[in-house]
């Protein structure tokens, strides 16, 4: 049992080590509206007012409910209209749509995802009865559960990445245009959700670890365009009487501080630098662009743009490539691997030109200005690549059968939509450009 007190007693010393402490307010629908302490310009934009609209968040994670229950209905009965399959509804309209709000405004979809509506199920219905009589103690676990957890809080980002990995991939030949096998899928995902949440306390076995979007998340989190706080945690402390929005269940959370602190946390803190998902973070936005390359390689778009170009090479390249599952793998490893190497590279010059002695405990602003930008530069790309055939895809095989568009107007609409977006993120890297992670110079969101 000490030993468990001791993972608490280690989480609250982090806490007190970086500004998350001052995150763990004191806010939710038992607080009274005046108590509310909106004391900042800072609190103002990073939507500290919403807090108190419980009703409007119990809604809007309703309405995300009942479109997934119809998509689950959709795929069991294989309901079609216009030729359009639900799985084709789901892949190329509901994702994108899930990805663009990620990227940005990753705590809306955080507050709002059903996937997380259905782990948080023990939470709000149990788990937070325990919270407000036993204070954070009611998280600490025992047995084969403990260890089990100790793992995942270490090796979350690891294992959602590997996650993400292995099933992106698979929509390609397995999902895409597939009712049964979609619905099969999101009934293992669904149910691991709800029985992890039934395992480990709040989001920790879950949401803030194993999710396959997790570490998509933690990647595209890093400049919102708007940051709005975390509305899923919070529970009354009858000891303390008052509300905390945090009681620490994870090692790795994004939902307890502006994303901008992990850069904070990651250079002042040698837990959070040292461990396994700092590292996995890194390698994840490195290799990320490559990925997506990877992935859009095997789509119908790759085909009929490198046809219209005639690029043999690459046709033929793709066909080797094509012939069977491990070596599409592969194919995406490799892309992986060049992305890899570009980040780095660029990374060694950085250091090259600073010619300083980096240190964690003195973190050197130029290069983490430059860090960022590149972080910032590679996410971009990674989105937009994604964006690109993700709006074609929303535009040719999803509006425009069910709306019999004509060509034109779809290519129009194609244009319109991916455009309105790619100018949006590109505002965002102007804005976030100048932002470090040192404290005061970062600013939480850009709308
Ligand atoms: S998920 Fe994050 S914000 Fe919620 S209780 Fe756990 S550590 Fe705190």
């Amino acid at each position: 049992m000490e030993k468990e007190g001791n993972t608490i007693n280690e989480l609250a010393d982090v806490y007190k080590e970086t500004e998350i402490k001052s995150s763990l307010n004191v806010i939710s629908s038992e607080t009274k509206k005046e108590d509310i302490n909106v004391n900042s310009a800072y609190d103002k934009i990073t939507g500290n007012y919403w807090y108190n609209n419980k009703s409007l968040w119990l809604m809007l994670r309703t309405i995300c409910f009942i479109i997934i229950l119809l998509v689950f209905l959709g795929l069991i009965f294989n309901f079609e209209y216009n030729s359009v399959k639900t799985s084709t509804i789901f892949w190329f309209f509901l994702i994108p749509l899930m990805v663009v709000i990620i990227y940005f405004v990753p705590m809306l979809w955080r507050n709002i995802c059903p996937l997380a509506t259905t782990h948080l199920f023990n939470f709000n219905f149990f788990h937070k009865k325990r919270l407000s009589k036993e204070g954070v103690k009611a998280n600490i676990l025992s047995g084969v559960r403990s260890t089990a957890y100790k793992f995942l809080i270490k090796n979350g980002v690891l294992i959602s990445a590997l996650l993400f990995w292995i099933i992106v991939p698979m929509r390609l030949f397995l999902f895409n245009k597939n009712d049964f096998l979609t619905l099969i899928l999101l009934l293992i995902i669904f149910l691991t959700a709800l029985i992890m949440g039934f395992l480990f306390p709040v989001k920790s076995g879950w949401c803030t670890s194993i999710c396959p979007v997790f570490s998509a998340e933690k990647t595209y989190g890093i400049n919102p365009m708007l940051y709005i706080r975390n509305q899923r945690c919070d529970y009354y402390n009858e000891q303390l009487k008052k509300v905390n929005s945090c009681s620490g269940c994870s090692f790795n959370c994004i939902d307890v501080n502006e994303p901008e602190a992990c850069y904070f946390m990651e250079s002042c803190s040698r837990p959070f630098h040292d461990n396994i998902n700092a590292l996995m973070r890194k390698i994840f936005i490195s290799t990320f662009p490559g990925f997506v390359l990877g992935y859009m390689f095997f789509t119908d778009g790759f085909n009929l743009f490198v046809k219209s170009l005639n690029f043999e090479i690459l046709i033929a390249l793709k066909d080797t490539f094509s012939t069977n599952l491990l070596l599409k793998y592969s194919a995406i490893s490799i892309f992986m691997g060049i992305t890899f190497l570009i980040y780095n590279l660029i990374k060694y010059l950085f250091r090259r030109f600073i010619k300083e002695q980096l240190t964690l405990d003195k973190p050197n602003r130029t290069y983490s200005l430059y860090k960022r930008r590149l972080d910032l530069s590679f996410i971009l790309i990674s989105f937009n690549l994604f964006w690109i055939g993700s709006s074609y895809a929303m535009i040719f095989y999803v509006f425009s059968p069910i709306f019999k568009l004509s060509n034109d107007l779809s290519l129009n609409l194609f244009s319109v939509l991916f455009f309105t977006i790619f100018t949006l993120s590109i505002v965002g890297l102007i804005k976030g450009w100048n932002e470090t992670f040192i404290q005061g110079e970062h600013n939480p969101s850009w709308w």
